[in-house]
């Protein structure tokens, strides 16, 4: 067991996605094959970004579609299992977008769009970064909001915890809500901070930092979709035990 010194938000995504995918790519260094929801999820972020840079009389739905159509024209259709696939989660990402982005138009732009942070955490002894997508700051209300092709609960507490600490750490200031919106199913998840959750967000991060950490209780996903689309079957077959004898932190 070695101490890691920085983490990214997508470390600990992929880990809570699969910690052996996560070894393979993270410490073994074997090539991340490219999915249809990373593509995905470029697109939506693209348009987020190039929705909330637009002057507010041009945010409307017109808008949206415009630029789904501009960013989506260059995602290529081999990469869906299915031709039905690729139809309906074109379809699913415009409208829900269209639903939830529209109302976002009468609004000031954000204060933090699609930044990197990075901080120095005391309580976990880590370097932490995390990106606040779009982030919408006044005198009286401090919003995070986050759109997302999909997310499990336990990605939705995760980006929860990370938006908070962050916040509490870096900003000195805690969000009034965390929303994240889940493009495939339309849902839009708010968190309502307290008072408590700094600290139940470190003490959730010092869980998975020490999971991390301890690759002798690193077990395999049992979610069939996502092995599908995994490149390390090869690897993952092979390996099982191996993680605990290897020095591969620094
Ligand atoms: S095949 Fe499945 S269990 Fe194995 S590394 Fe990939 S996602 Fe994890």
């Amino acid at each position: 067991m070695n101490q890691i010194q920085s983490i990214t938000e997508e470390n600990l995504k992929d880990f809570l996605t699969c910690p052996y995918k996560f070894y393979f790519e993270v410490f073994e260094k074997k090539k991340r094959s490219i999915n249809w929801r990373q593509v995905v999820q470029h697109v939506v972020n693209k348009v987020v970004y190039s929705f909330f840079q637009l002057p507010a009389q041009h945010r409307h739905s017109g808008k949206v579609l415009g630029l789904v159509d501009e960013y989506w024209s260059k995602v290529s259709p081999q990469i869906f299992e299915s031709r039905i696939q690729y139809y309906m989660v074109i379809a699913k990402i415009t409208d829900y977008l269209m639903e939830n982005i529209h109302t976002e138009s009468k609004k000031s732009p954000p204060l933090f769009l699609f930044e990197k942070l990075n901080t120095y955490i005391e309580e976990l002894d880590v370097d932490l970064s995390l990106t606040f997508d779009v982030a919408e700051w006044s005198d009286s209300s401090f919003v995070i909001k986050k759109y997302l092709v999909d997310a499990t609960p336990e990605m939705l507490v995760l980006y929860n915890y990370l938006s908070i600490v962050f916040s509490e750490k870096v900003l000195k200031r805690t969000p009034k809500s965390v929303e994240v919106v889940t493009l495939l199913d339309g849902k839009r998840h708010v968190f309502i901070p307290t008072p408590d959750d700094l600290q139940e967000g470190l003490n959730y991060l010092q869980v998975m930092k020490y999971s991390i950490e301890d690759p002798s209780n690193y077990f395999k996903t049992n979610n069939v979709n996502e092995c599908k689309v995994c490149p390390f079957h090869k690897e993952c077959d092979q390996n099982t035990n191996e993680f605990t004898s290897k020095k591969y932190l620094s």
